[in-house]
């Protein structure tokens, strides 16, 4: 029996990837339905190529600018209830987030809370709500988070989450450095969003490739690593790795280390989601060490990089801190693509949103959606 895939984000890097593979695993997998925000002639378009019975835009503005006809067969609705609806659908096995931001945490909640497996490429949703998110995927019969993240799909594949915890001292993320690895804090405050845009490994939607550029993207993913793995942020180090082949590593009490390697290519992390616990064959090719030569590490370069410190500062805060150390840098990196700051003021937004943030707490999805907006509001307000 095919399984019944929801794609929400179809039309993005990581959903047209999804849909590479599913192309691939035709006479496993079927999809059901698809989602984008407005993009709605792509969303068509592929609802036809893989016969999708519905699709959702989130944007309901964009519904006088449909033609009916043009739909066929195929259902279409609008809002954000009806991502939660095709996230719950009771004919949807697996629910693939891959919506960009903090308008991803609602889907998320709703597809544990409908028992589904969550492939979550939507980091943010675990950044802002990572206890909710793991107890629910613990405590729902059929609720699991697969992490499609290629960094977290790598230690996910290193780690058994099954086996007593003390053998794992610490595991090991790795960043490509971005494409102003090596830059000083005056040639940072001059890049441009064109420039921030140009990531020297990663095909990714903007707002992903700006966090790659200043680290935060890191800073998401160390928290997302401590709610996944439930790993204490002093055993969660991030690594410069610049050929981006190795992606995780665990470290073990007798000084062993495993890597896992792979070339740059989304579709693997995705695939394995999918798949899991199978791993399946693909047409992806290994990585031509050989032909690669030479694999380098080095230290994060925290002075003029701070926002993966501060992420760091969020996670050990605790509380509302991540969601809110979310939503300033979802607010930074909008204000920079404006022009309405500086690359070099992303952090100083985020330092100064953080700091108005009390430490610790156990808050609920209600507190953390109003921190978010607040955190937002704070942001923008900083620079008016
Ligand atoms: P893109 O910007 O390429 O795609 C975003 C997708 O989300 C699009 O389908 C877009 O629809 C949709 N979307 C945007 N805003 C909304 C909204 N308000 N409501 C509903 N849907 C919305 O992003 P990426 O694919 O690069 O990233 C997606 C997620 O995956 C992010 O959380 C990112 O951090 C994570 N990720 C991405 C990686 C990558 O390689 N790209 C790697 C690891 C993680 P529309 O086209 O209509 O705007
Ligand atoms: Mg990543």
């Amino acid at each position: 029996m095919p399984q019944n895939v929801c794609i929400l984000g179809a039309t993005g890097s990581i959903g047209e990837n999804c849909l590479a593979v599913l192309n691939e695993l035709a006479s496993r997998f079927r999809v059901v339905s698809l989602a984008a925000h407005r993009n709605v002639g792509r969303l068509l378009e592929s609802a036809r190529a893989f016969g999708a019975a519905k699709i959702c835009l989130a944007d309901c503005s964009v519904a006088e600018k449909i033609d009916k006809q043009s739909l066929g067969d195929i259902e279409l609705s609008y809002g954000q209830e009806s991502l939660v609806e095709l996230a719950t659908d009771p004919e949807v096995d697996i629910v693939v987030n891959a919506m960009v931001g903090s308008v991803g945490l609602a889907p998320s909640v709703a597809a544990l809370k409908a028992g589904k497996r969550l492939a979550l490429a939507n980091k943010e949703s675990l950044v802002m709500a990572g206890a909710h998110l793991i107890r629910l995927a613990r405590e729902k019969p059929g609720a699991e988070i697969i992490p499609v993240d290629s960094e977290h799909s790598a230690l996910f594949q290193l780690i058994d989450l099954h086996e007593p915890r003390n053998a794992l001292v610490k595991v090991i993320i790795t960043a490509s450095g971005g494409p102003f690895r090596g830059s000083d804090k005056a040639r940072l405050e001059k890049v441009t969003f064109t420039e921030s845009l140009n990531h020297p490994i990663w095909t990714m939607g903007p707002k992903i490739t700006i966090d790659s550029a200043s680290l935060a993207n890191k800073g998401l993913e160390v928290i997302e690593a401590h709610f996944l793995f439930g790993l204490e942020y002093d055993n969660i180090e991030v690594l410069v790795h610049p050929q981006s082949i190795v992606h995780g590593m665990a470290i073990f009490h007798d000084g062993a280390v495993l890597a896992h390697m792979g070339i740059p290519d989304m579709r693997i992390p995705i695939q394995y989601a999918l798949t899991y616990p199978e791993r399946l064959q693909s047409s992806i090719r290994s990585p031509d060490l050989a032909a690669i030569g030479e694999l380098t590490f080095e230290s994060v370069d925290e002075k003029n990089f701070p926002c993966l410190a501060l992420a760091y500062e969020a996670g050990r805060k605790g509380g509302l801190a991540t969601a809110v150390f979310n939503a300033a840098n979802e607010a930074a990196v909008e204000l920079f693509s404006k022009g309405l700051i500086v690359f070099t003021q992303i952090p100083d937004i985020i330092e100064k949103t953080l700091a108005a943030v009390r430490e610790g707490g156990e808050p609920s999805l209600e507190e953390i959606f109003q921190a978010d907006s607040w955190a937002r509001d704070f942001a923008v307000q900083l620079i008016a």
